[in-house]
């Protein structure tokens, strides 16, 4: 399998085939900011053609016995992780965050969500209601059709493998499109849908463009589930666009997560927590933890030790094993973190650590994009900073006075999508956990995931849940049959 220079085609009906347009894009490496492949540049008839393969497979595939569609999706988590080396590499190389990472977290929880929805669709209940001595009610849970799947790069195969599993375990056919900007394991992943035999035209990937091949995609009348996962101003094009034709949406949207330390919390369990929430991935996950507070009485030392371990981070080359803090994803990422660095400060921030591009790992990475972990303190809660999702390195750190006071902090944002709440006092873990409004609530822990649970944000940051049962029941359709007795 190739990684470097390679020309990434569409994968439609089981073959890699030219984008018809004959263009690609450029495929840029964060690390080094030089382009080492490309990936098609596809459009709207693209899409088209995806349709047609997707619509034919869906015939056969939505009849299959869900253990035979389980076997399917067994094979391809076995065939990742036989390749979790390629896979982590190519992640690595294809978004900059640290080859570890990719190696732990990323490519095996992709091998994770397949075999998660292959077992999950074996063991559904079904409903039967008796209407007293009137009727008797059956759901039956139909597969949709074709369902649209848009992810975004920050975790490119963990992402887009999350909606691709349930998709087709449910009997569904999918069109996905990754990121333009980290299309290579989606790429890979098509290799081994090939290699697993997945039937022709079951999976389905486009590359390119949002505004060209995502725009199709929430366009076309026979895709009619879209599982989206990206930005909060895409979130609103896409619902823009499904809303004329009521097609069943799911949107994950952006977060400006709290992360709450009490005086009382397990104090090494908080700091190294929130070392990882803050900068895991270089703070490109969504659920990283950007707002800090921490109990005013032990704000000092919180901050102080924060940055003492921050600082012990290694930012480096991603390739290399030692490294924990890799490259930004791309240059417009990394002028937006320098924008809100610099409007920190304007809005009264001090930095008391980072604020700046990092002496450059190596020369390899010499045009990189590369950005120190900085912690900003002193800045208003509720200045721009502290509400607009920033997405990389960069966290701040507020002091507060008590439990109220600091719950009114937290929900003091459009977003709503993950928090994490630090403290020995059970009692007041359910309550703040409770008074929160964000999707999912970490108490003494963060990324933390069980696939069964329900996954999604509040407010702006989405709408609908994915994970466990409700990733099932969102891609079928509930149909009652009622019989009268
Ligand atoms: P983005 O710019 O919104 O892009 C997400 C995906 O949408 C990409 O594949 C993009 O394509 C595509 N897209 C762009 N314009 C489109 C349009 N008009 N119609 C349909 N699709 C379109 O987000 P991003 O910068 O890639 O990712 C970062 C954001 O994702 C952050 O806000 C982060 O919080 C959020 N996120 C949320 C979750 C969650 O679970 N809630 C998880 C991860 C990330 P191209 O990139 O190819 O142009």
């Amino acid at each position: 399998m190739r990684i470097e220079s390679s020309q990434m085609r569409n994968f439609i009906n089981g073959e890699f085939v030219e984008p018809i347009n004959g263009r690609y894009l450029d495929n840029l490496e964060p690390a080094t900011g030089k382009p080492y492949s490309q990936a098609a540049d596809s459009d709207a008839h693209d899409v088209d053609l995806a349709v047609t393969a997707a619509e034919k497979a869906f015939v056969d595939w939505s009849k299959k016995p869900a253990t035979e569609r389980s076997r399917f999706l067994l094979r391809i988590a076995d065939l990742i992780e036989r390749d979790l080396e390629k896979f982590s590499r190519a992640e690595s190389i294809d978004t900059g965050k640290p080859i570890s990472l990719a190696r732990s977290l990323d490519i095996p929880r992709a091998v994770a969500n397949f075999r998660f929805f292959a077992t999950a669709i074996l063991h559904t209940e079904s409903e039967a209601h008796i209407t007293d001595n009137v009727a008797f009610n059956y759901t039956l849970r139909q597969p949709r059709g074709i369902a649209g799947l848009i992810s975004p790069w920050n975790l490119p195969l963990y992402l887009l493998s999350w909606k691709i599993a349930p998709a087709i375990a449910t009997g569904n056919t999918a069109i996905a499109k990754p990121s333009e900007l980290t299309p290579m394991t989606a790429y890979m992943l098509c290799e081994i849908a090939r290699e697993a035999g997945l039937p022709n035209g079951v999976l389905n990937v486009v590359h390119g463009t949002g505004p060209k091949v995502g725009a199709a995609i929430t366009a076309h009348p026979k895709i009619t589930t879209i599982s989206f996962t990206g930005g909060t101003v895409t979130g609103r094009k896409v619902a823009e666009a499904c809303a004329p034709l009521f097609k069943k949406v799911s949107l994950e949207l952006g977060g400006k997560n709290p992360n709450i330390i009490f005086a009382d919390a397990d104090f090494d369990a908080a700091i190294t927590g929130s070392v990882r929430s803050s900068f895991a991935n270089q703070g490109q996950i969504c659920l990283c933890g950007s707002r800090v507070f921490v109990e005013r009485s032990a704000y000092k030392n919180f901050v102080e030790r924060f940055i003492e371990r921050t600082a012990q981070l290694c930012l480096g080359d991603p390739l290399d094993e030692k490294t924990e803090q890799g490259a930004i994803v791309n240059k417009p990422q990394l002028d937006k973190i320098k924008f809100y660095v610099d409007l920190a400060q304007k809005e009264g921030g001090k930095i008391a650590l980072g604020g700046s591009a990092p002496q450059l790992p190596n020369d390899r990475c010499r045009e990189g994009y590369f950005f120190q972990p900085t912690v900003i303190t002193d800045l208003p809660v509720s200045c721009r900073t502290n509400r607009e999702e920033i997405f990389g390195p960069v966290v701040t750190i507020t002091p507060f006075d008590n439990e109220e006071e600091v719950i009114g902090y937290a929900n003091d944002t459009d977003y709503g999508l993950a928090s994490s709440v630090w403290t020995q006092n059970l009692n007041r873990a359910h309550r703040v956990a409770e008074k929160i409004h964000t999707g999912t609530v970490w108490v003494n822990c963060w990324l933390l995931r069980d696939l069964r649970v329900p996954f999604g944000g509040m407010k702006q940051s989405g709408v609908g849940r994915e994970g466990g049962e409700e990733a099932l029941r969102f891609f079928t359709e509930p149909k009652n049959v009622c019989i009268a007795r």
